[in-house]
């Protein structure tokens, strides 16, 4: 079987629709025949400086989120990144194999570099892309489900692979494959439908956050962003916000954009609006219910983490013993 590994940060309450559709689907689906390994990023979520209660209680909620989504821990491994040291360490060997430069041309530190200011952005934020490859590489990965946003990471994982096994031996690691479903690897923020969806936006009304209330869900679809013109036509060059929300609508209903387009012929934009609204409160509302049952019972939920955070621990020990031991740090005993 094929080693699948994903992550997500628990920068946020709730998971958005893009964390959902471009990734986390793709997870439950690969627990198929794969043998997938599905983690809580902890330690990518202190590049935002949280509050240290709040940090604990985001990480049980994502998990929650994940569970209710359809990862099944008798199938898949669940656990927290800070439960497993090795991802840390991994990363420290990493980062003296990537290039200042080679980090520095990351899109996303620059982006939200950018956004934090030169005083607010830590030395972590820069190193995130190394610490994310320790992640992929610790577990032999490989595929790799994630959103297009991820993909320059991705082609940095690979290069370090690839850096580590000329240098050390051609086993050394498994080059990883990015795993990413083009009809829904990009969703965008419905206030700003040229920019992707994220948690941590600066704004919260162009997000459909899966555990907001669902009569604020709806009222955010309801207002989003569309485009000039009236016909309801995929085609994001010349309407972002339309084919945006046919993109979630197809994703959630399983219909195609052209059936979707011939329903919608004749009818306006708010038509389209209301229904999509019905469509993700009907699918969310099961969904809240099964994470709130998850986060009932957080004695169980550890449990589950523990126990995943044990197994994870024996695979990355592996993997990191011959890291090491091809670099040359001398054998532990
Ligand atoms: P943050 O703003 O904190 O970076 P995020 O929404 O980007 O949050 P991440 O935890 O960084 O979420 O990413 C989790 C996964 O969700 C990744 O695989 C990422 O590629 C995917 N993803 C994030 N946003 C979108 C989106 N808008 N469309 C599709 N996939 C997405
Ligand atoms: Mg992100």
């Amino acid at each position: 079987p094929q080693r699948v590994f994903s992550g997500m940060q628990p920068t946020s309450d709730s998971l958005q629709l893009g964390n959902y559709l471009g990734a986390l689907t793709q997870w439950v689906a690969l627990q198929e025949g794969n043998e997938a390994i599905y983690c809580v990023v902890d330690l990518h979520a202190l590049t935002v400086a949280p509050d240290p209660s709040v940090l604990r209680e985001r990480t049980r909620r994502t998990a929650a989120q994940y569970l209710a989504a359809g990862v099944d821990p008798a199938r898949s491994l669940l656990f927290v990144q800070s439960h497993v040291a090795e991802h840390a360490e991994l990363a420290w060997l990493l980062s003296c194999l990537t290039g200042y430069g080679e980090a520095a041309r990351m899109t996303q530190f620059k982006d939200k570099s950018a956004k934090q200011g030169a005083e607010g952005t830590t030395v972590g934020l820069f190193t995130y892309p190394v610490l994310m490859a320790a992640d992929i590489l610790l577990y032999d990965t490989h595929s790799v489900p994630v959103g297009e946003d991820q993909r320059q990471h991705l082609e940095l994982t690979r290069d370090l692979a690839q850096r580590l096994n000329a240098r050390f031996g051609k086993d050394t690691v498994v080059v990883p494959e990015p795993h990413i479903v083009k009809a829904t690897a990009k969703i965008y923020d419905l206030q700003d439908p040229t920019a992707k969806m994220s948690k941590s936006a600066a704004s919260p009304n162009g997000l459909i956050e899966l555990l907001d209330n669902p009569k604020t869900i709806a009222k955010r679809i309801r207002s989003a962003v569309t485009d000039t013109g009236r016909e309801i036509r995929f085609d994001p060059e010349a309407k972002p916000g339309i084919s945006n929300l046919l993109t979630i609508y197809s994703a959630l209903t399983g219909r195609t954009v052209p059936e979707l387009e011939a329903d919608y012929a004749g009818k306006g934009y708010g038509d389209l609006k209301v229904d999509l609204a019905d469509v993700v409160v009907d699918w969310v509302t099961p969904f809240q219910a099964r994470v709130h049952e998850y986060l009932d019972d957080p004695a169980h939920l550890d449990d589950v983490l523990a126990k995943g955070a044990e197994r994870a621990r024996e695979i990355a020990s592996v993997t990191l013993d011959r890291v090491y031991e091809r670099t040359g740090l001398l054998a532990r005993r």
